[in-house]
């Protein structure tokens, strides 16, 4: 999953930063508001974390225009403390949670894993396809209930297609979701991930579909 990461206070900015990779999120960031308007504009995210209070162009004025332009992506904002207009006005302008500074790090992922889910139209914290079991909450995936060691890589391509069990993801969709923009893409590797989880999981597990792209099983 890719998110983008829109803080301008450097310290907090990394701190998150480590967090949400720590988490198996590929992130990009802006540390101002025009910059973030432009990624979420062109780049297609998981997730947005946005804090309110933002130079060049404020969080809020932001979140309207991506709204105003059909972007959907679920966005956390980030509030000051005791600005509970600021909440509403967050929320009215398309956020779809929130949480006010200073906040823990595991509610910030517990917040961000939930708003994922949802976008995807799933209820339970823990993804499944037959025995095979993804747990969002630890990052750990299980087989017959015994734990698979996957790589950083192997787990995002699962833990995309498990939140889209049964559609056919395309290998440029994949690529765009688990590495941030500055990363050094190539869509060949996605095929080398999808082969070796065939290998740990089950030989069955994610389909190729000619021409378009790759089909997690539902069951
Ligand atoms: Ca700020």
């Amino acid at each position: 999953m890719r998110v983008l990461l829109v803080e301008d206070e450097p310290a907090l900015r990394m701190q998150l930063r480590t967090s949400l990779q720590e988490a198996g999120y590929a992130v990009d960031e802006a540390d101002n508001g025009r910059d973030a308007h432009f990624a979420g504009d062109t780049e297609n995210f998981d997730a947005v974390i946005l804090d309110l209070g933002l130079p060049v162009l404020d969080g809020l004025t932001v979140l309207k225009r991506w709204r105003e332009a059909g972007r959907v992506m679920p966005v956390l904002i980030l509030t000051a403390r005791d600005n509970w207009h600021e909440k509403v006005a967050g929320i009215d302008a398309g956020a779809d949670d929130y949480l006010t500074k200073p906040f823990h790090m595991e509610e910030l992922l517990a917040r961000l894993r939930a708003l994922i889910r949802r976008s995807s139209g799933l209820a339970s914290p823990v993804l499944r396809s037959g025995t095979l079991a993804l747990d969002t909450r630890s990052a750990r995936v299980t087989i017959d209930g015994q734990p698979v060691t996957l790589t950083s890589h192997e787990y995002k391509v699962l833990d995309y297609l498990m939140h889209r069990p049964g559609q056919v993801v395309s290998r440029s969709e994949l690529t765009e979701h688990i590495y941030a923009q500055d990363f050094d893409r190539d869509s060949n590797t996605i095929e080398v991930f999808v082969a070796r989880l065939r290998k740990k999981l089950r030989p069955d597990l994610i389909e190729t579909v000619r021409g378009q792209g790759y089909r997690l099983q539902c069951a």
